[in-house]
């Protein structure tokens, strides 16, 4: 399985921080198999979690009943114009080539692609674009199956909340999503002075469909990614070019800065001379590649990450207090992992990150194994201030009663909770903790 690392009795996520110890693990491949468990392990009192390919940081998906792993229950079930209906556990990688194949592409994607279609869709899985919002909202329709094991098919309402379910909205059985035809993108890469693109980033946000930036602190540097869509692409002679590109990225993203993220956990002092080399290596790249390849790149360096949503205007603001703090804490908690930054469009769905508001995210990482909890705490204590939202699927230490007061849509989510699931099977603590 991707990620989820287990053996009989435990199971870890991809970060390695998260460990469960379920009473039963299982791999149903029917709609049926997932009813019959749900209403099985309910009758008794236990609990019911299903997991994606473990890719969260909070313990989201961890439980100590019964743990569903959906990777057996993975396939396309239709195709019908841009709509694609699919088993909950398919994991985006999977789906894009799929709909790559009939002309068709999801519109937009995150820094990766081995999550789960479920999984992504439920903790608000996004990648960047002012004008493009998270993968939820491309959901048309959901079958689920309720905490006493019911087959439910969303009525208007309960889509509308239910999208960013956060896996207490019903297990999800089948999802069908709103595509586009297939497109192309233009990316263009590119080291720039930071104070440059903290003064630009707001108007390439505008202009280009697909713009961030990721600044490796202790530098004054930012590689900043701008990528334009296209509805056709070069001829195939340019593949060649494009294996090259990837085969350049897994070399600095990866095995590069994997080796400078080990140095750097064994010698904190060089990080800040290691992280300006990195700075300078930076090199500027330029392709055309289907819209899925650009999206994803493999991330294979462990990490622990935060990552809070702030309305647009207040980005600016909020990074340069996590700028200021990096220099307080890096002393006892040496940072060696790059800030990211991106934008996303308002949208209408209760518990996305991005609901009601024009949102900037701003992530904050550190390397496997290296502190981070003075760092994350001082960042969630400047996001707060700034009304950020946590992400459902990162760190975060927020509690049910001050989570309330930045989601003004948070009632509409507790009642299809109170419908859906009214005997708490699918609760786990951290659902306890962000729930209430
Ligand atoms: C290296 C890395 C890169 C990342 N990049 C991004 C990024 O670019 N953008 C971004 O927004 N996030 C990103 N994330 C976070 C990640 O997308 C989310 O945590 C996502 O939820 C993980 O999907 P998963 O399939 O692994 O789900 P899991 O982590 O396994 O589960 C997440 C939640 O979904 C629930 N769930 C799973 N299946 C079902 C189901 N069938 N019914 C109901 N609930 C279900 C689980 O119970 C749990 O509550 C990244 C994480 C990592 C480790």
């Amino acid at each position: 399985m991707n990620g989820l690392s287990h053996d009989r009795t435990t199971f870890t996520n991809w970060a390695g921080n998260q460990l469960a110890s379920p009473l039963r693990a299982t791999q149903p491949t029917t709609e049926t198999e997932l009813a019959n468990l749900v209403e099985g392990a309910a009758a008794v009192g236990h609990s019911v979690k299903a997991v994606g390919s473990g890719h969260s940081f909070t313990a989201i998906a961890m439980t100590s009943g019964v743990l569903i792993d959906l990777s057996a229950y993975n396939r396309v079930l239709e195709i019908s114009g841009n709509r694609v209906t699919v088993q909950a556990g398919i994991t985006l990688h999977s789906l894009a080539q799929q709909l790559a194949e009939a002309g068709l592409a999801l519109p937009n994607l995150g820094d990766i692609d081995v999550q789960t279609v479920a999984g992504a869709t439920s903790t608000g899985t996004h990648g960047t674009g002012l004008g493009f919002h998270g993968i939820a909202s491309a959901i048309t329709a959901i079958r689920a199956i309720s905490g006493e094991g019911e087959v439910v098919e969303f009525d208007a309402e309960q889509l509308r909340v239910g999208r960013v379910g956060l896996g207490a909205a019903g297990l999800l059985s089948t999802i069908t999503l709103e595509c586009v035809p297939a497109f192309w993108m233009h990316a263009v890469e590119e080291p720039l002075a930071l104070d440059a693109v903290l003064e630009g980033f707001d108007e390439w946000s505008e202009v280009t469909d697909h713009a961030e930036f990721f600044w490796m602190p202790h530098t004054d540097k930012a590689l900043v990614k701008r990528n334009t869509r296209r509805a056709t692409g070069p001829a195939q002679a340019s593949k060649l070019k494009r294996v090259s590109e990837r085969l350049a990225t897994e070399l600095t993203e990866n095995v590069g800065f994997g080796a400078m993220c080990r140095v750097g956990k064994a010698r904190p002092d060089l990080i800040p001379k290691m992280a300006a080399g990195l700075a300078k290596g930076f090199g500027r790249k330029e392709y055309t590649a289907p819209s899925w390849e650009v999206f994803a790149t493999p991330r294979r360096v462990k990490f622990i990450e935060m990552e809070y949503a702030v309305p647009r205007e207040a980005w600016k603001s909020a990074f340069a207090e996590v700028r200021a703090l990096i220099d307080i804490v890096s002393d006892d908690e040496p940072i060696n992992f790059p800030i990211e930054v991106r934008v996303l469009g308002g949208d209408d769905i209760p518990m996305s990150m991005a609901s009601g508001r024009d949102s900037v995210f701003i992530a904050v990482h550190n390397f496997r194994g290296m502190a981070y909890e003075r760092y994350f705490h001082g960042v969630e204590s400047i996001m707060k201030r700034h009304g950020g939202r946590p992400h459902w699927g990162k760190m975060h230490y927020r509690k049910a009663a001050d989570l309330a007061e930045v989601y003004p849509q948070w009632d509409a989510f507790g009642e299809l909770v109170a419908q859906l699931d009214p005997n708490g099977t699918f609760r786990n603590p951290y659902l306890n903790r962000i729930l209430g």
